[in-house]
């Protein structure tokens, strides 16, 4: 028999989905392989009640009270391929195993690419981050740099200062004319266009930057966006198609999660150029609901 629903992905967005599903009895399935966007932080930020957890602790949770849902199956591996229609989907995992469904959630997430910088990947999520809102608070009133990535980091930029003394590294790709240089004035933003070219600093924690001409200068916080890509083909695969988003593609959505295949769904990061818990776990509520509904009406 195949199962109502799969949801690839047992994230934030993922097992919201799940949970709605779960609770209007049907039989679905989660494949997970464990890799959530944010396993490099040692604390997740700004979700109700949530505030301050460890990641890996939110997830168990989750994890522990989906179970307690009888038409619920659970499967740790990753799923390497989806193909079908609507109505006769299948979803094969490592190791071969194929499973059926009637439509499928995809919550598979992003993976991030940092700025190729000795020193800077290795402290993501712990002395570099992406997201004020997320880490901001944790850094208050220290000396934070942006480290531009992108051409829309200026607004990363004109945001720190909320959070702490700000120095904009340019990296060559920001065209500094003369309105961005008032605004970021006003702001009281510190400007280098001199390339950073290493993270100093006993790691996890960041002592500065080395730029290219040999200055070092002093740094206690980076906040950079990194470029995000899918973090499995299995959209691409089914044949949804993609938006641009601020930072990379995305699954591009009708209404109700659904994506451009009928009877694919697709929530969170994977299909959203907003990337923070809180919206991928409603986005994971609407997919659920979304499918569930799709099976009835
Ligand atoms: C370092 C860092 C810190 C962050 N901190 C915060 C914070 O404090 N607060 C906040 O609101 N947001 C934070 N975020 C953003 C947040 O992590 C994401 O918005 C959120 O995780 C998105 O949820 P998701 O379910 O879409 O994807 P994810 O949480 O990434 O979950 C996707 C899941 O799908 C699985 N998967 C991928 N491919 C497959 C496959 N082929 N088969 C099976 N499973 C697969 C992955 O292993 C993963 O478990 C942070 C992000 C980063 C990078």
């Amino acid at each position: 028999m195949p199962y109502d629903v799969i949801i690839l992905g047992g994230g934030f967005a993922g097992m919201s989905a799940a949970l709605q599903l779960a609770r209007a009895r049907r039989p679905i399935l989660v494949v997970d392989a464990g890799l959530p966007r944010n396993r490099f932080a040692a604390a997740s930020h700004g979700f109700l009640g949530q505030d301050g957890a460890a990641p890996a602790a939110i997830m168990r949770e989750a994890l522990r009270q989906l179970s307690a849902y009888p038409s619920v199956d659970f499967i740790h591996g990753r799923a390497t391929s989806a193909t079908g229609e609507l109505d006769r989907f299948e979803v094969a995992l490592e190791g071969e195993e194929v499973h059926a469904a009637r439509r499928l959630v995809l919550a598979t997430g992003v993976a991030d690419t940092l700025p190729d910088i000795p020193g800077l990947t290795e402290r993501w999520g712990q002395s570099v981050m992406h997201c004020p809102y997320c880490h901001g608070y944790e850094v208050r009133d220290r000396r934070i740099g942006v480290l531009a990535n992108h051409p829309l980091s200026s607004h990363q930029a004109l945001m720190l200062p909320d959070w702490g003394p700000t120095t904009f590294f340019t990296q060559g790709m920001i065209p500094l004319d003369a309105e961005l240089a008032a605004k970021l004035a006003a702001r009281g933003v510190g400007v280098e266009t001199t390339p950073v070219v290493e993270v100093l600093g006993d790691h996890p924690a960041i002592a500065g930057v080395r730029l290219a001409d040999g200055r070092t200068v002093a740094l206690e916080a980076i906040f950079t966006a990194p470029k995000t890509a899918p973090a499995s083909p299995l959209a691409e695969q089914l044949g949804c198609a993609f938006d641009d988003g601020m930072t990379g593609p995305h699954v591009k959505l009708e209404a109700g999660q659904l994506t451009t295949v009928p009877g694919v769904y697709s929530a969170g990061d994977a299909a959203s150029p907003m990337h923070h818990a809180t919206l991928a776990s409603a986005a994971g509520v609407m997919a659920g609901i979304g499918a569930h509904q799709s099976l009835i009406f």
